[in-house]
């Protein structure tokens, strides 16, 4: 009945474990500000007679809010039920079969589940031992391979935070003008790394964005953009009414107050470069560019599991011989239940 692919096909899954401090989905955790929590509610309270209606089939009032809040025009947005479904349409629009997509390793999930579920093929390319971005290997790699469609690069990268120079960019971007580039920027707002004027400079990329990072990952939303000719043949397999009409009008508002926001972001920042300097002199840190801290240590399933005891919850990876642990920074006094349990369990194996 089903499909050959799906016998083995697992999807992407998250452990149900019960903890105090959840720090395991890169979520914002900090509460809302009060003014825009009201100003949300007020949406949601004028949004009650419009539920007998569709929603209008391609967001065209979020994609003008977002023209409006990145000053480009509203041929230039795609917006997704999350960027994951981005990623989906992209997979679909680009990639025949045969065809393959490359990705970093480790990066997001979502790339190789995606190629996956559409009989895509995939190839990737590690990090440097000194976890550094090998920009030379990488396109030669990229070279080597003409089934190459799609490159997703994710900056920063999820699990390891590191973020792309806007220089190795444009070098690969530069050197595959008939592939697309795919710029995953969902941590893009805890970055000071800005890469919007690839969108103007070249015809071959698109930066992905979401709000799930910034707090509001239930709301399901994220939007891709890129120039005109790639928006229309996205759009060309994008389902109808695919973004609700509370997750429409809730994102308008969040883009028309984004201000608001701007302390949030600059707090988990802060806590995030506290908790690298805290955990330097114990753990092998990676310089994160986003909204947690990754820690490669070869203890980490036992450290996980000491988390877990102590009703933590972080994500664990396992890439090539390396053990990752990535700690998504959250209210204060739970990042530093964290960091002391992170000392502590230093201090006892030690
Ligand atoms: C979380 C994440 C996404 C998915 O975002 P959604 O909008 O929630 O689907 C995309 N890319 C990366 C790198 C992520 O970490």
């Amino acid at each position: 009945m089903f499909r050959k692919r799906l016998e083995n096909f697992s999807n992407y899954t998250t452990p149900q474990i019960e903890c105090l401090v959840k720090a395991d989905a890169n979520e914002n955790l900090l509460e809302l500000p009060e003014e825009l929590k009201n100003i949300i509610l007020d949406t949601l309270k004028n949004s009650i007679s419009n539920l007998c209606f569709y929603p209008e089939i391609n967001s065209q009032p979020l994609k003008e809010a977002l023209a409006r809040f990145y000053n480009l025009k509203n041929e230039n947005f795609i917006v997704g039920n999350g960027s994951d479904q981005i990623i989906q349409l992209i997979v679909q629009a680009c990639c025949e079969e045969d065809d393959q997509v490359f990705f970093l390793y480790p990066s997001f999930t979502m790339y190789r589940i995606t190629a996956e579920l559409f009989d895509v093929g995939f190839c990737f390319f590690d990090f440097t031992s000194q976890w550094e971005i090998d920009i030379d290997k990488i396109i030669d790699r990229i070279k080597t391979n003409e089934k190459i469609k799609v490159i997703f690069i994710d900056t920063p990268n999820n699990p390891t935070g590191i973020a792309w120079s806007t220089e190795n960019l444009k070098a690969l971007v530069e050197a595959f003008p008939s592939k697309l580039v795919v710029i995953d920027n969902a941590y893009g707002e805890y970055s000071d790394i800005d890469y919007i004027e690839f969108v103007r400079r070249y015809n071959n990329t698109i930066i992905l964005k979401t709000f799930s990072k910034i707090g509001f990952a239930g709301i399901r939303c994220g939007y891709g953009i890129a120039n005109e000719n790639i928006i229309k043949n996205l759009h060309k397999v994008k389902p109808p009414y695919n973004v609700n009409i509370l997750t429409q009008h809730i994102a308008i508002k969040v883009l028309e107050n984004f201000e608001i926001l701007k302390d949030n972001i600059k707090f988990i920042k802060n806590e995030r470069d506290k908790m690298i300097q805290k955990l330097k002199g114990y753990y092998c840190v990676i310089q994160s560019e986003a909204n947690f801290v990754t820690v490669v240590d070869e203890y980490a399933d036992k450290i996980f599991e000491y988390l877990v005891t102590n009703k933590i919850l972080v994500k664990k990876f396992d890439v090539g011989s390396h053990k990752l642990l990535r700690i998504t920074l959250g209210k204060p006094q739970d990042n530093d239940i964290i960091i002391e349990n992170l000392i502590r369990f230093k201090k006892e194996k030690a």
